[in-house]
């Protein structure tokens, strides 16, 4: 069973990703875990892609597509895997179906966590925190008792420059334009899995529960 999952930032795709791993019992491979894993092994494409970081630059393309070859060739990856931020771009995509070609697999599913912007703008526009504690709020997911106050020590609550509307909406604009390439790519290809990501969290696995036993 070889996933990718995407999503935008907000979309709830980090839950699913627990939910799809513990159930089918694949390794969830995040791209951030990837190349702390490189780097802490110290191979030659860790050192490579700590070097671009340690300068704040962008690791190129064929590094980090070094780093996943690794990756999807150890032992844990032998009954499939779910890879969550990777690919980022259409290029990526298309490296790492040669990859694949290469190792013999193909990609079974793209399961797409699929939530209408405006929600999204809602969901991450309504996180609030509390600049003494840093206990974390939501307006309507998870208010405090009292609107604004912090419910440990009454400290007013604010809104992090991050979670602007401006901020939010720009982040998301920039997601999707890197995004729908690949969403496109993956449907004509026919792997494309659109969940309804705007339902209560169980019912967003079942839907992509029902896709996943079609596999196994
Ligand atoms: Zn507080």
């Amino acid at each position: 069973m070889n996933l990718i999952l995407m999503g935008l930032p907000g979309a709830g795709k980090g839950t699913q990703a627990e939910k799809i791993v513990e159930k089918y019992q694949i390794p969830h491979i995040s791209t951030g875990d990837m190349f702390r894993l490189a780097i802490k092994e110290g191979t030659e494409l860790g050192q490579k892609a700590k070097s671009y970081m340690d300068e704040g630059a962008l690791v190129p393309d064929e590094v980090t597509i070094g780093i996943v070859k690794d990756r999807l060739s150890k032992e844990d990856c032998q009954k499939g895997f779910l890879l969550d931020g990777f690919p980022r771009t259409l290029a990526q995509a298309e490296a790492l179906d040669e990859l694949l070609t290469d190792m013999n697999q193909t990609i079974d599913y793209v399961i797409h966590v699929d939530v209408p912007q405006e929600d999204l703008v809602e969901r991450l526009t309504g996180r609030r925190i509390c600049p003494k504690c840093g206990a974390t709020y939501h307006v309507i997911f998870n208010p405090p008792a009292k609107e604004g106050i912090c419910d440990k020590d009454g400290e007013t609550l604010i809104q992090r420059e991050d979670d602007q509307p401006g901020t939010v909406k720009n982040r998301l604009k920039v997601n999707l334009e890197q995004t729908q390439p690949m969403l496109d790519y993956y449907a004509n290809k026919g792997d494309l899995a659109t969940i309804n990501g705007s339902q209560e969290i169980d019912q967003v696995f079942n839907e992509i529960d029902e896709k996943l036993r079609n596999i196994s």
